[in-house]
């Protein structure tokens, strides 16, 4: 068995695992490289996507291997300049960019291995944002070279237009079976464990910010590889994580691929759990005047079930904006958690977004006007974000609390968003929980959010826990530190430089 990693080696993030099995190949995640992107893009700055792979790799956003669709190699990027890789499934484990970002450049007849709540939720997402070829996971139109220009690609438009298709191997049964829903030309369900294509695998259930995350072990002459994905314990889930890790040590695995996201970041006063943050939050929601704002990640809907119950046990109307909907309805699909009662869908005054919200009314959802809660701002918590900034233009009001429930600015990008929306806490008087300027910098109050990565002592005991015969760390920016510290031998993985684990 022999490991390269091409993404996620000493940085956070951007996994893009591959894993030589001999006679089959796989890859572990295929995401977007936010080292990478942060240090080359902005939102309004991408690659192009008329230039198909080209920009991607000159950037070194991709690697050089001959694993992508066909019809993303524009004229000037000969598919031949690309070396030859086995790919007979990629595994996915989680719905976040730095995990799947990528997955769409890959080869068609590639299937996509994944739970049924990172199928959900990756539904709604490709239906709700298309950000290009990189997040057509499901299926896409191909592209072809414009007339005139072949070093440009384009995607035809009417009948002359050919559809792909993708198939998708979901790790469990759906409560809902929705033959529509399900998309991608052949789905089926595993137990989460199977063979596809030959390779022999198990899928486990772990605890991450999003729901549906997955670790996986897989065979390759008779030796178990295990990859984590991202994981915790101190989520409502992290039971699955300490189950994972029992089961996989029967296993007894050759090498454990494991996140190390927090070595060498500061430590916290106290170790934040969700059940913690609901206390906190709660008690924020429970002190304050007037309208509340809960800001938390669009995704974590751990975090929006833990505002749904503190905002019921306050007698509060809980707003949510018409694309939280989307991904609402497509997770009941597989938790069989109707959200709806309780819950508002917000009337944005935006154009685009009237039509949505009135369909969304005819299926039954009850929907909350700007005027109606100018009316009595205190009856409602509004699940707002910097992005939803403008939509408080539209209401009167005077008391208020915004809670920041959400993590900490990482890169410069995330940092001048933060001081922009500190800047509309300030136009609106409101009294802010979680993020504080002091002295001109940002200020993350503790208690209001938790890490979705193991805490430091939790990777250890994870690790102890599977004792694999070595473990090789990813989406870590201190390696040498995780080597150090780990109490099973560590073999530190270089970008691109391929591990025979054999000879380990
Ligand atoms: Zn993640």
């Amino acid at each position: 068995m022999r490991i390269t990693v091409h993404g996620g080696a000493g940085v956070i993030g951007g996994n893009k695992i591959h894993l030589d099995l001999g006679d089959r190949g796989v890859f572990l995640d295929f995401g977007e490289p936010f080292d990478l992107s942060g240090k080359y893009c902005t939102e309004y700055m991408r690659p192009r996507t008329g230039r198909g792979l080209r920009d991607y790799l000159k950037l070194g956003m991709l690697p050089a291997l001959d694993c992508y669709r066909p019809d993303l190699y524009p004229e000037d990027l000969p598919r031949a300049t690309m070396a030859p890789i086995r790919v007979d499934a990629l595994f996915l484990s989680h719905a976040h960019f730095d995990h799947y970002g990528h997955a769409g450049f890959l080869r068609e007849d590639i299937p996509i291995i994944a739970s049924p709540m990172t199928y959900a939720i990756l539904r709604a997402n490709s239906e709700m944002a298309r950000v290009g070829a990189s997040t057509e996971l499901f299926d896409h139109v191909v592209r072809e070279g414009k007339g005139g220009e072949p070093r440009v690609l384009v995607s035809p438009r009417g009948k002359g237009k050919e559809v792909q298709g993708r198939q998708w191997v979901i790790t469990g049964e759906p409560v809902e079976e929705d033959p529509g829903w399900r998309k991608g030309s052949a789905c089926c369900v595993t137990e989460g464990h199977g063979e596809l294509n030959g390779i022999e695998y198990l899928a486990f259930p772990v605890d991450h910010s999003v729901f549906g995350a997955s670790a996986y072990a897989v065979r390759g002459g008779g030796d178990w590889l295990v990859y984590s994905g991202d994981l915790r314990m101190h989520g409502a889930n992290g039971e699955s994580t300490r189950r994972f890790a029992e089961r996989v040590r029967e296993l007894e695995p050759k090498a454990l691929v494991i996140e190390g996201t927090r070595v060498g970041r500061p430590l916290p006063e106290r170790e934040m759990t969700e059940a913690l943050v609901r206390e906190n939050c709660r008690a924020a929601v429970e002190e304050g005047k007037g309208l509340t704002i809960a800001d938390f990640s669009a995704n974590n809907f751990e975090r929006l079930d833990t505002f749904i119950d503190i905002a019921r046990r306050a007698g509060k109307r809980m707003v949510v904006t018409h694309r939280d909907v989307a991904f609402l309805e497509s997770v009941a699909k597989v938790d069989g958690n109707v959200r709806k009662d309780g819950l508002w869908v917000y009337r944005s005054l935006a154009d685009k977004d009237l039509e949505a919200v009135e369909s969304l009314s005819e299926k039954g959802w009850q929907v909350a006007d700007p005027d109606d809660i100018a009316v009595d701002p205190g009856e409602y918590m509004l699940c707002f974000s910097f992005w939803d900034m403008t939509k408080l233009l539209d209401l009167e009001w005077e008391y208020g609390t915004y809670i920041y429930s959400n993590s900490e600015a990482y890169d410069l990008k995330q940092t001048d968003n933060l001081q922009k929306l500190m800047n509309w806490i300030e136009l609106f008087g409101f009294e802010c929980r979680g993020l504080a300027i002091v002295d001109g910098r940002l200020d993350f109050e503790e208690g209001f959010h938790s890490s979705g990565h193991l805490s430091m002592d939790d990777l250890w005991q994870v690790v102890s826990s599977i004792s694999p015969e070595m473990v090789i760390p990813v989406h870590c920016a201190y390696p040498d530190l995780f080597s150090e510290m780990c109490p099973v031998r560590t073999v530190l993985p270089e970008k691109g430089r391929t591990i025979d684990l054999d000879d380990r």
